[in-house]
């Protein structure tokens, strides 16, 4: 956090460096991202990512859409549209934030979109079948993801019932666990535990870590077996 001097803020273990939470999905033909947050940009420098098929947003907060604009490098290389996907919430905030990418006489450069709007349908994307999830965020929709036996969710305190049942069988899950103390959207990490050992899926990252919650090494040590917390560039292989 910008100013910040606590143990994890100062901590010289690359693991308590955290960016803004989003994830990339890559099959054999297939190439998306789950969020541009504020470090998007950062982020695809980072890990070289050349070419991207689509856009999937969980949520209109700006710590998850923030990014978007830069998505024109990708226009750039390969003179499409980009694909994105998102719910109606979601769809009205990027039509405001980034007006100028929907303006009848565009300025030159500015991102090329090609929104979808999704609900609770599951859509494919190249090779991937994904299927939403709706969770909560006290009274904001945002949207997770499944992708076969992979299951992502950020930015939830509460999960209905019906589509708990949609994350069960998932083998691995991405849950938000914000820190310990209570939150009024999002879930503490003993709630994100509880949720992992209710549905009962043996391995679980928790993310959307705030500094508060401690040192990445500290809090894993006193996690149950099969769960951890994510961290920035952790690769995953299925
Ligand atoms: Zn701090
Ligand atoms: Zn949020
Ligand atoms: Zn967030």
């Amino acid at each position: 956090m910008i100013g910040c001097n606590c143990a994890v803020c100062s901590s010289s273990d690359p693991k308590d460096t955290r960016l803004r939470s989003s994830i990339l999905i890559q099959s054999k033909k297939t190439t998306i991202v789950v969020d541009t947050t504020p470090d998007f940009r950062f982020q695809m420098l980072t890990h070289q990512v050349k070419q991207l098929d689509a856009i999937l947003f969980t949520h209109p907060h700006k710590d998850h859409i923030a990014g978007l604009d830069d998505v024109r490098a990708y226009n750039l290389f390969s003179g499409q549209p980009m694909p994105v996907y998102c719910n109606a919430l979601t769809e009205e905030a990027i039509r405001r934030d980034f007006y100028y990418a929907f303006a009848e006489k565009k300025y030159p450069g500015v991102p090329n979109l090609n929104l979808h709007k999704i609900d609770e349908k599951s859509f494919t994307i190249g090779d991937l079948t994904i299927e939403p999830i709706l969770v909560w965020h006290l009274n904001m929709p945002v949207t997770g993801f499944r992708f076969g036996p992979f299951t992502y969710i950020t930015d939830a305190n509460r999960i209905d019932a019906h589509e708990k049942e949609k994350m069960k069988g998932s083998h691995t899950v991405v849950l938000n666990a914000l820190r310990k103390q209570p939150h009024l959207s999002h879930f503490t990490l003993d709630e994100a535990v509880e949720i992992v050992q209710e549905l009962q899926i043996p391995n679980a990252y928790f993310t959307h870590v705030s500094h508060q919650l401690g040192l990445h090494d500290d809090i894993n040590q006193i996690l149950p077996q099969g769960m951890q917390l994510a961290c920035d560039g952790l690769q995953l292989h299925f």
